[in-house]
């Protein structure tokens, strides 16, 4: 992987040298890929080992999406929120086995940062281009022979324009689709936490926090890093956003940074100190980062800038295909329909492989197509399905559904 220029006049240069590239590949079959998450990154990389020409177009300055990892202003290694890699994953795993670096010949794709896809030209059901807008605000037109939009669901109604939907009436329903906050926080501590071997869910704490103890899985010790001072990640994350806070009564939506920080630790204290047992005190807390995609915190104009898709019931039927009515126009991403009904990582790595396998059969590419490993089915849960599946056909809700104030029919 080449990662090709962050921002201004080198990604301008950018944008026309890989162009330049791509053209001159075998076969002249080019790809353009938005969006540099797990999603984008898969279908650029099964494609590449196939022989495409591919170019990543990323509007932040680091590859990666909601899984990639951050420093904290202390040069402590931070996160956007923790990432599990669950056992029932297979197709995440085996891109992770085979990820591309410097020095593997199948590595060959370029990536251009602070490049963001701001729109597409059509003609009928046919991209033409791409418009991509550079860090520096210049625009870019981009040509290839397949799109890929790799972008999240939030994002995507702002590029869809009506050339696209009115080639394809259907993508209107994504505007239908939501999404929500989840927000990470990583509190650094002086001594290790180890609070479980896993996940820790708060269940009764009104912001909705979940955490793990990070140290006790890393292979380098954090000392190595900052100030040396660091033992320890405690790694949270925000879910609620709308229910006051048990200490100083405000909702996270309401509160600055730091009134954040604290009352997050307060709720993650008070759920597992007790007296003679203080598995986090005071005095263990080294400095705390929380995710910086959250906009203008403490003010009433507060924004976040990389929500999650949720997948409320009767999501899937606005939940598009990796293949659209636009010849050439593909999508990936967790929103899209895989098997996975909950937006993942694992879930996105299955977007891209669909994304790529309909680009290989449009364009008569001989080369095999992406295996995609079926989800595991829990044999115990086939009644349970086969219950609810006769409950749906009869418009009726999940036989759990008790007490979603989300049911549409509630
Ligand atoms: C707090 C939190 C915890 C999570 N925990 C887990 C977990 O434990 N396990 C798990 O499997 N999943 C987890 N997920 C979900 C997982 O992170 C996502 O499902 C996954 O990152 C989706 O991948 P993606 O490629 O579809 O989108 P993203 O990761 O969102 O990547 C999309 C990329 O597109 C870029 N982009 C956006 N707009 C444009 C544009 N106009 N032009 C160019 N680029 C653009 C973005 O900057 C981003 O890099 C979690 C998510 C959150 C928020």
């Amino acid at each position: 992987m080449r990662s090709a220029a962050v921002g201004g006049i080198a990604a301008a240069w950018t944008l026309r040298s890989t162009n330049r590239r791509a053209a001159a590949a075998p076969g002249g079959r080019t790809v353009a890929v938005f969006g540099a998450g797990p999603a984008g990154l898969t279908a650029a990389h099964e494609l590449a080992e196939r022989g495409f020409a591919v170019t990543v177009y990323e509007r932040l300055g680091a590859a990666g999406g909601k899984c990639r990892s951050i420093f904290s202003d202390q040069a402590l290694p931070s996160e956007h929120g923790f990432r599990s890699f669950f056992g029932f994953y297979h197709n995440l795993p085996d891109t992770l086995r085979r990820i591309p670096f410097r020095g593997n010949r199948n590595g060959v794709h370029d990536i251009a940062l602070g490049a963001q896809l701001s729109g597409f030209e059509t003609d009928g059901a046919h991209i033409r281009a791409a418009t991509v807008t550079d860090s520096a605000g210049a625009r870019h037109s981009v040509e290839a022979d397949y799109y890929v939009s790799a972008i999240p669901l939030d994002k995507a109604p702002a590029v869809f324009s009506d050339g696209v939907l009115a080639a394809d009436p259907r993508l209107e329903s994504i505007s239908r689709l939501q999404s929500a906050w989840m927000v990470g926080i990583q509190f650094f501590l002086r001594r290790r936490a180890d609070l479980a071997a896993g996940h820790v869910a708060y269940v009764d704490s009104p912001w909705g926090l979940t955490s793990i103890s990070e140290a006790q899985f890393w292979r380098t010790p954090l000392n190595g890093y900052g100030d040396g001072g660091v033992a320890d990640v405690l790694s949270a994350i925000i879910s609620e956003w709308e229910e006051p806070g048990v200490f100083d009564r405000k909702t996270a939506a309401q509160c600055s940074p730091a009134e954040i920080a604290a009352e997050t630790w307060e709720q993650l204290t008070a759920h597992v100190n007790k007296v003679g047992d203080e598995p986090l005190t005071d005095d263990m807390l080294h400095s705390w980062m929380i995710d910086p995609a959250l906009r203008d915190p403490g003010t009433p104009d507060v924004s976040y800038d990389d929500a999650i898709f949720i997948q409320n019931p009767g999501s899937w039927a606005d939940r598009p295909d990796a293949t659209t009515a636009i010849d050439n126009l593909f999508l990936a991403g967790d929103w899209i329909r895989t098997q996975m009904n909950v937006a993942c990582m694992e879930g996105a790595n299955e977007g891209g492989r669909l994304a790529a396998n309909a680009v290989l059969h449009v364009s008569g590419s001989a080369a095999g197509r992406v295996p995609i490993t079926p989800r595991f089915r829990m044999p115990l849960w086939e009644p349970l399905e086969l219950a609810d599946s006769a409950l749906y056909h009869a418009g009726r809700p999940n036989a759990f559904d008790l007490i979603d104030r989300r049911y549409p029919v509630r």
